[in-house]
């Protein structure tokens, strides 16, 4: 028996023409557009032996409104320009009530029959939840690329991804690994914030669904070139107004640090005020974070390296407003010191107050979000450095190893290095 991964048509293959929001077909090969990352998903896909089936829905012929022949001419082009093992297609709309219009599995079982493949290896690849469907009744596993234009999803996917790039490493990844599903973004417990001061690079991460919240500081905002530090704040609240936010106070003695506190609080429902845990001459900031947290303000104690500073927080926000406790963890880890036991016992310490959210602080890689997962963190704040590589999540490593090499040898030739 082989495996294969069934691919729905427009939306994967080639992109789907999205008007109002909702995806059609194209009508003629000059429409046709592949995306970039196509092509290499697919030969990663075929490499690692899976047969490569595509399966779609095409009622325009049914409903008269484009003609066989032109379905089919862009069916071809596909195959020849992607090397497709089998095309399935179904020419019914929902009135003839065939057994292959998806969400129906026909088209699925149809193929394995003829191609001998185990469904319960394979993989079904759409953008639409009949896709999504069509899949879990054949007894595959499935994944979802985009966000299904808002269509109610009456079958969750198994995952979902950006790109037919992210899927193929995670389908390959999936089954090396014993066959055991990967965790994807989207399935971790942990929440991810998006560390920055930089509006552009904010915006950019607030596109991103899975990032959750938002932190800043006067260092970031600082290398940012912000001057006004409310008129930045108030700026990036209004275009950011439903997601969590911090903005830390930057005085050094407690009484301007409330006042500065008090002012930045009402700034937007979404705001937690950055409290360091000391000031500069490493006096404890416990009384005032008691106090403003009694007072209903949303706080994050930041600068935090220890359990006993840990312990002082959650006793002093203890029946207060939501709390966020900011461990340091990868500056722990730049001193030599393994910071997942730490933060672990953090994570027990906080139970002990429902209203704080332990934050894994200044991550060094992208392991760490994983890391901080297992222990069960709350959130993780990561720079856009880091966000960007959760693309390499699952990535497989003989298709990784063979592009560092060819790097080499690229960066070599550009070089024009002689010996
Ligand atoms: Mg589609």
């Amino acid at each position: 028996m082989t495996k294969a991964v069934f691919l729905d048509r427009d939306g994967i293959l080639n992109e789907a023409l999205v008007r109002n929001g909702k995806p059609f077909s194209p009508m003629s090969i000059a429409e046709v557009v592949i995306p970039r990352d196509v092509p290499d998903a697919l030969a990663v896909l075929r490499r690692n032996g899976f047969r490569l089936i595509m399966v779609t829905n095409q009622p325009n012929i049914a409903r008269g409104v484009q003609s066989r022949e032109s379905v089919y001419a862009i069916n071809r082009h596909l195959q020849d320009r992607l090397n497709l093992d089998a095309m399935e297609v179904c020419e019914h709309d929902n009135a003839d009530n065939c057994d292959c219009r998806k969400p129906k599995p026909g088209m699925l079982l149809r193929a394995a029959i003829r191609d001998d493949i185990a469904l319960a290896e394979s993989f079904m690849v759409g953008d639409r939840w009949a896709d999504i469907e069509a899949g879990r009744r054949a007894g595959c596993r499935t994944i979802l690329i985009g966000n299904g234009y808002g269509e109610k999803s009456r079958s969750p996917p198994d995952a979902t991804f950006t790109s037919l790039g992210e899927a193929a490493n995670w389908i390959v990844a999936s089954t090396k690994n014993g066959n055991k599903v990967m965790k994807t973004v989207d399935q971790l417990t942990v929440q991810i914030f998006a560390d920055g001061a930089d509006k552009a690079g904010m915006l950019e991460m607030y596109r991103k669904p899975f990032v959750k919240g938002f932190t800043t500081n006067p260092t970031l905002m600082r290398k940012a070139g912000v001057s006004d530090y409310e008129a930045f704040a108030k700026d990036i609240i209004s275009v950011i107004p439903d997601r969590s936010i911090s903005f830390e106070v930057f005085a050094d003695d407690f009484t301007e640090m409330e006042r500065q506190a008090r002012r930045i609080a009402p700034w937007g429902k979404h705001v937690s005020v950055k409290i360091p845990i000391t000031n500069t001459k490493g006096e404890s900031s416990i009384p005032l974070v008691r106090k403003l947290s009694q007072d209903g303000i949303a706080l994050n104690v930041t600068a935090m390296f220890t359990l006993k500073q840990v312990q002082d927080v959650v006793d002093a926000v203890k029946g207060g407003a939501p709390c966020f406790v900011s461990v340091f963890a990868g500056r722990v880890a730049d001193t030599g010191f393994d910071p997942v036991p730490l933060m672990a016992e953090a994570v027990k310490m906080l139970k002990a107050s429902p209203n704080t959210a332990l934050i894994w602080a200044s991550p060094r890689e992208l392991l760490n979000v994983f890391q901080a997962d297992d222990i069960g963190c709350h959130v993780i704040t990561v720079t856009n450095d880091i966000i960007k590589k959760l693309s390499l999540v699952g990535k497989d490593m003989d298709e990784y190893s063979l592009e560092t090499v060819k790097m080499f040898y690229e960066d070599g030739k550009a070089a024009g290095y002689t010996l």
